[in-house]
C-alpha cells in the first residue's frame, strides 16, 4: 500500500482508537485491523511514526520488542518480554530487550511502572491513567483517573516531576473464582 496512504489510515484509525480507548479502559490486548489485507497495528504504526520524527533507526529485534509491547498490553516485565519473543528470535539477549525499553522510555513512548520495588514493568499507554494490581494473579489493570485533580496544598512549593496512582487488591476475575 502507498506509504502516504498508509500514514493517513494509521493516523485515522490512532484518533479513532484513542476515543474508543477511553470508554474501553480494561481493555488489555490492542485490536489489529486489516486494510487492504494488510495487518495495521495502529499503536505501533503511532510509535513507528514518532520514532522517525526523532529519527531513530530500530533494528527488527528492537522493532520486534516495540511491537510486544503494543499487542501485549499487560504491563510486562523485561523477563515477560524476552521469554515470549526469545521463541521466534533465538539470538535475542535480554540487554537488547532492556536496552530497548530504556531507548522507549527515555523518547517518552513507554512508561516505566514501578508499584513493587523488586518488578519494573513497562506500559506503551503513556496517557495519565491509574494502575491496579492483582495481589492474587498479578495482572496489572489500567483504570481511568484524572491525576492532574488530585492536589495538595501541602505541595504548593514543591516542583512535582511524575505523578502517579496505584491500587492494590483482588480483580474481579479471581473473586469470581474464589466464589
Ligand atoms: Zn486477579
Ligand atoms: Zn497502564
Amino acid at each position: 500500500m502507498n506509504f502516504v496512504i498508509k500514514t493517513a489510515v494509521a493516523f485515522i484509525i490512532c484518533i479513532v482508537y484513542n476515543i474508543k480507548y477511553n470508554d474501553y479502559w480494561f481493555v488489555t490486548v490492542t485490536p489489529s485491523l486489516s486494510i487492504g489485507g494488510e495487518i495495521i497495528n495502529p499503536l505501533l504504526e503511532k510509535a513507528k511514526q514518532e520514532l522517525k520524527l526523532k529519527n531513530i533507526n530500530l533494528s527488527h529485534q528492537r522493532l520486534k520488542v516495540l511491537e510486544y509491547l503494543t499487542k501485549n498490553r499487560c504491563h510486562p516485565t523485561v523477563d515477560h518480554i524476552f521469554t515470549d519473543l526469545l521463541q521466534d528470535m533465538p539470538t535475542l539477549s535480554k540487554t537488547t530487550v532492556y536496552n530497548t525499553l530504556k531507548m522507549l522510555a527515555e523518547t517518552g513512548l513507554v512508561n516505566v511502572i514501578a508499584i513493587e520495588d523488586n518488578e519494573t514493568r513497562y506500559d506503551i499507554v503513556t496517557e495519565t491513567h491509574g494502575h491496579f494490581k492483582c495481589e492474587s494473579c498479578g495482572t496489572i489493570y489500567d483504570f481511568s483517573i484524572n491525576i492532574d485533580l488530585l492536589a495538595s496544598n501541602d505541595l504548593d512549593d514543591f516542583r512535582i516531576d511524575d505523578k502517579n496512582v496505584y491500587f492494590k487488591g483482588v480483580c474481579k476475575k479471581c473473586l469470581e473464582n474464589t466464589i
